[in-house]
């Protein structure tokens, strides 16, 4: 692939781009701060499908029509609302559909599952993470630790880069090789939030099940991002949120996947409620907890299915498109934005995302050399929507499903006034 630069290549590539109609799939703010917006943000918040909006007042529709009824409605009833999400998030993740549950969030799902994962002896008790992994991983894996009477801070032990923000496979093996044997869990970002580095999910997933690690991922940042395979790779467990690339909506319910062979394992699933009873006795209200198979039983509570209809709307888009011919788009529109970017006339720049495609997504995370928030605020002044973390780092991520290569280059363009 050859890039050049330019609005009229950048133009002909969105012409003959096979995803350009996507975009009209999608509510594209048309303004952001009263200028032109160039929305970079997927990695954050992924923007609202138009079909959402429908999805969402169909299930209005039928509570006002049906009230308690609409749970077993004969064609389209709630209870088994959250199951029909199952399969196509499914694809998305490379799981078998038993393996995939749609519920609660993000970091919720990953209590319920180290509830029955996480099962720490003197020996081994460590949860190995990435550096800059995110917060909310952190105090979640931290306070499991203390929930089993560990050291937090010695119980949570993380990978750090050779040098740089980047960490090697080579290093993340190495610390597995020598000190799995105090490792319960292996725990990473599939796709690191900070770094956009994409890890070698089934190296190191093998790696750490060859030291009797159990390895978990948080995809938060790779799910509907990253091509995955998650039931091939071996992985034992995965949880992600479907707000990010995966366009469900500010807060919307998340997925999590149980590899097969744990399922109708004693101990699991971990946390019981009747929601992850078996449907034809779930109503019964008297027998024993019996866990519908897979990932169903992991299920606790009552799903919101005003909240589901956004998945439902989201991976119908998913579905069409196809995560190949998403990657494929999401290779070269990153490309572009990384060829723009080296060849500024400027020494201020630096990416801390890694140059190989294979090791990325869609994120590139720019360090800006000597800047502060205020160049943030400029950009943002400018119309562009992206994301600032402290001290000096840019995060932008052009989303194949509605970002063209026009935006990556005028988002360069303005960038470039502002360095
Ligand atoms: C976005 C993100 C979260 C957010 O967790 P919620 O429970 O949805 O608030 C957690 N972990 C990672 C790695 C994330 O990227």
């Amino acid at each position: 692939m050859i890039y050049s630069p330019g609005k009229s290549f950048a133009e002909q590539m969105d012409r003959e781009d096979p995803l350009r109609g996507f975009r009209e799939k999608f509510h594209y703010p048309d303004q952001h701060r009263g200028k032109k917006c160039i929305y970079l943000c997927g990695n954050s918040l992924g923007l609202q499908p138009k079909s959402t909006r429908e999805h969402i007042n169909k299930e209005l529709e039928r509570w006002q029509l049906q009230g308690v009824e609409g749970w077993f409605d004969k064609e389209d009833p709630w209870v088994t609302y959250a199951e029909t999400l199952s399969e196509p998030m499914a694809r998305i993740v490379g799981a078998e559909e038993h393996e995939v549950a749609v519920m609660n969030s993000l970091t919720v799902n990953l209590h319920l599952i180290l509830s029955a994962f996480y099962k720490p002896t003197k020996e081994r008790y460590k949860i190995l993470i990435e550096s800059d992994a995110f917060p909310s991983d952190r105090y979640a894996f931290e306070s499991q630790v203390g929930l089993h009477g560990f050291d937090p801070v010695d119980g949570i032990l993380e990978v750090t880069p050779d040098e740089g923000t980047i960490i090697s496979t080579e290093k993340i093996n190495k610390v597995i090789s020598e000190r799995g044997h105090e490792i319960a869990i292996v725990l990473l970002g599939g796709v690191n939030y900070y770094t956009g580095q994409w890890f070698d999910i089934p190296e190191i997933t093998r790696s750490a099940h060859n030291e009797g690690c159990l390895v978990g991922w948080d995809l938060a940042h790779a799910a509907g991002n990253v091509p995955l395979n998650l039931h091939g790779d071996d992985v034992d467990f995965a949880a992600w949120c479907n707000y990010k690339y995966l366009n469900s909506g500010p807060g919307s319910i998340a997925g999590v996947f149980i590899h097969e062979r744990f399922h109708g394992e004693a101990g699991m699933p971990g946390l019981a409620g009747w929601w992850g009873q078996k449907l034809d006795s779930r109503f019964n209200m008297r027998k024993p907890w019996d866990p519908a198979e897979g990932a169903k039983g992991w299920v606790i509570s009552t799903p919101t299915i005003l909240a589901l209809a956004s998945v439902r709307s989201s991976l119908a888009v998913f579905e069409e498109a196809g995560m190949p011919r998403i990657r494929e788009k999401s290779v070269r529109l990153t490309g572009y934005l990384e060829y723009l970017l080296s060849n500024l006339q400027t020494d201020r720049i630096s990416l801390i995302t890694p140059k190989d495609p294979t090791s990325r997504g869609a994120q590139l995370s720019i360090r800006v050399n000597g800047a502060d928030k205020n160049l943030f605020e400029t950009l943002s002044n400018k119309g562009i929507v992206a994301d600032w973390r402290e001290p000096d780092v840019i995060r932008v991520a052009p989303a194949p499903l509605y970002n063209s290569y026009m935006d990556v280059g005028e988002f360069v363009e303005i960038l470039e006034d502002e360095i």
